[in-house]
């Protein structure tokens, strides 16, 4: 008998709600799998052998039984295949690779000290090689590739305006692609870092949430009822660029007075670099200049510059967040980037400013937290969408 259009549709849907279920409650049965989808018996049956023969399934040997025959038990076959997450920022790319329930198997670095676009898609490509060639034995091999970029990216994947590295209309998803002929996913960074911490992190019960990524630069990812809000232009959560400061500063991106001046690493580092003696502290950690790593060590170290340059820079965060919790009411805050590793220092300041400018929302039920993860939700996120494009490649889309 062949199936309608709607017939496939549903056996495709059908197949997706299957694959979920064993993939969140694996090691699980198919009377499990039954009860779990309220699907039939014989629809499970056939759409696990499905699942077993385009290898994302297998069985394995029997498991508890409630009396009668044991029943055999569905694992997700997380090695059929693999996927590597990179976060691109102003200084480094942090590369992984991943399998298909995104445990890491390998994890690159790379430092930059540039940011000529040839010069950065060159060690881009380099990564991308390495990672490749340390892919074990599998099915389906790197299945896909997602890119964490911190700017304003179309739908195509192209950069449309990274303001922090200055690049301007760089295809860059359409470059990956044709240079390894691989599906390519290039996203915003605080966008796939919403995605990381929903899939693997902080976010997983929240319906509601504002994704914060504080680097460089800030920007943010707004889940409304579990969805991600993309806007008309999918240009939304650009929040690093609403003004803070209305004599403030010029921006790379044309406005005065940008909030990401105020509240992100880059005016942290530039203040570091004027506290009295950081010259000292910094040989002492064998560094020219001052980064992320070093203030969490000297704010580790009481050093009362670092921390009190830590709570000034919190309540311009906590200001920003009231502007934003007034707007959306979301349920859950997660502020995440580089920035979320000098929590123990910022939650006062951030949580003390959004007390005092959004009372009300704070009172009720409203949660700021530090992301667990930091940039490792950003990478694991960009993991995980080239996991669900390959799901979607065979018509099957796991998130
Ligand atoms: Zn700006």
């Amino acid at each position: 008998m062949a199936l309608t259009g709607d017939q496939f549709l549903v056996k495709e849907i059908n197949k997706t709600v299957v694959l979920e279920a064993i993939r969140q409650h694996s090691p699980i049965s198919r009377a499990v799998v039954c009860k779990i989808t309220g699907l039939n018996k014989g629809t499970v049956s056939n759409l696990v052998n499905e699942l077993i023969e385009s290898h994302f399934v297998y069985e394995t040997g029997p498991g508890e039984s409630s009396g009668g025959r044991k029943p055999v038990i569905l694992m997700l076959n997380s090695r059929a295949g693999f996927s590597i997450g990179i976060n691109l920022k102003v200084h480094l790319i942090s590369a992984i690779l991943t399998d298909l329930q995104g445990t890491i198997i390998e994890r690159i670095e790379v430092p930059l000290n540039t940011i000529s676009q040839d010069d950065i898609y060159g060690h881009l490509k380099r990564t991308i090689q390495s990672l490749i060639s340390k892919v074990p034995d599998s099915h389906y091999g790197v299945v896909g590739i997602g890119v964490a970029f911190p700017g304003t990216i179309d739908e195509s994947g192209t950069i449309l305006i990274a303001p922090t590295l200055k690049w301007k209309n760089v295809p860059l998803q359409k470059m990956l692609e044709n240079d390894f002929s691989l599906p390519v996913v290039v996203n915003n960074e605080a966008k796939v870092g919403a995605l990381g911490e929903t899939e693997f992190g902080l976010g997983r019960d929240s319906t509601n949430m504002l994704y914060i990524s504080i680097g460089h630069g800030i920007g943010a990812s707004i889940m409304l009822n579990k969805e991600l809000y993309r806007g008309q232009l999918g240009f939304s959560g650009e929040v690093g660029h609403t003004t803070f400061y209305i004599q403030g500063e010029t921006c790379e991106c044309g406005n005065v007075g940008c909030w990401q001046h105020y509240a992100s690493v880059k005016p942290l580092l530039h203040q570091a670099a004027q506290i009295d003696g950081i010259t000292e502290h910094l040989h002492r950690f064998g560094k020219t200049s001052p980064d992320m790593d070093v203030l969490v060590e000297l704010a580790k170290e009481e050093n009362k510059h670092v921390i009190l340059l830590f709570e000034s820079i919190g309540k311009n965060i906590g200001i920003g967040i009231s502007n934003l919790v007034r707007i959306l009411n979301p349920e859950l805050v997660i502020i995440g980037g580089e920035m979320a590793a000098a929590e123990e220092w910022l939650i006062q300041p951030v949580t003390q400013m959004v007390k005092q400018r959004a009372s009300l929302y704070y009172e009720k039920q409203l949660r700021i937290l530090f992301s667990q993860l930091g940039d490792d939700a950003i990478f694991l996120g960009a993991a995980s969408i080239a996991i669900s494009q390959l799901f979607k490649k065979t018509r099957v889309t796991i998130n």
